[in-house]
């Protein structure tokens, strides 16, 4: 049995991983509350993922599980992108991001309005070694908000070979089995699974 101690404080997030490992032979558990949240400094995802994993590695001594995620719309050259949770300012709400983005694509037609979301996540142990797998779900943005599940960008991103919903108008189940989420989580218990 192999423990990792989780970066995200997020009680949704360890649930999902939960799910997607339980039948493998981990243990995952919380961060402690003693080590606190990492600083994601990085201008990538897959840095900040290991930054955050190997940060929890010397803090704890335990291998680590750490995930980052962001938006990339073409049209802006790949922002949001790493700064996605803060695109609109240090404090912004998710709707704030999202009336930032809808206004920077204004006037923009579908064709021109692709984007992706993409989750790294980063998996490092105690004696140095780490590896990253990728989660990915292309799509475009919407001329406006639709749907009241999900939260961040999900209201405005239209999955591509979906009829037309954005991720909010979507179950949590129909979300989870296409998510850039879901796909990493997948990737990773596939990883696992073959060491
Ligand atoms: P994090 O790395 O999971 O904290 O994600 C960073 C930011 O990306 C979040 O604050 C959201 O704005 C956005 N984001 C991440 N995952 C999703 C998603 O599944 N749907 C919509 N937005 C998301």
């Amino acid at each position: 049995m192999t423990t990792f101690v989780l970066a995200t404080a997020n009680a949704h997030k360890a649930e999902e991983l939960r799910a997607v490992l339980g039948e493998l032979d981990v243990q995952l558990l919380a961060r402690p509350s003693g080590v606190a949240d990492v600083d994601e400094t990085e201008d990538t995802l897959e840095g900040n993922a290991l930054l955050k994993a190997r940060t929890l590695v010397n803090a704890t001594g335990l291998a680590a599980l750490a995930d980052d995620t962001g938006l990339f719309v073409d049209a802006l050259g790949g922002r949001p992108g790493v700064h996605s949770a803060r695109y609109a300012g240090e404090t912004a709400t998710d709707e704030d991001n999202v009336a930032k983005l809808l206004g920077e694509l204004n006037g923009e037609s579908s064709d021109k309005r692709t984007a992706r979301f993409r989750t790294v996540i980063a998996v490092a142990y105690p004696g140095g070694d780490s590896f990253c797998v990728e989660g990915v779900l292309e799509g475009v943005i919407a001329e406006s908000a639709r749907g009241d599940g999900g939260f961040g960008y999900d209201p405005v991103f239209i999955p591509r070979d979906s009829d037309g919903q954005t991720l909010a108008e979507l179950s949590s189940a129909q979300k989870n089995a296409i998510s850039h989420r879901g796909n990493a989580l997948r990737s990773l218990a596939a990883a696992l699974s073959a060491k």
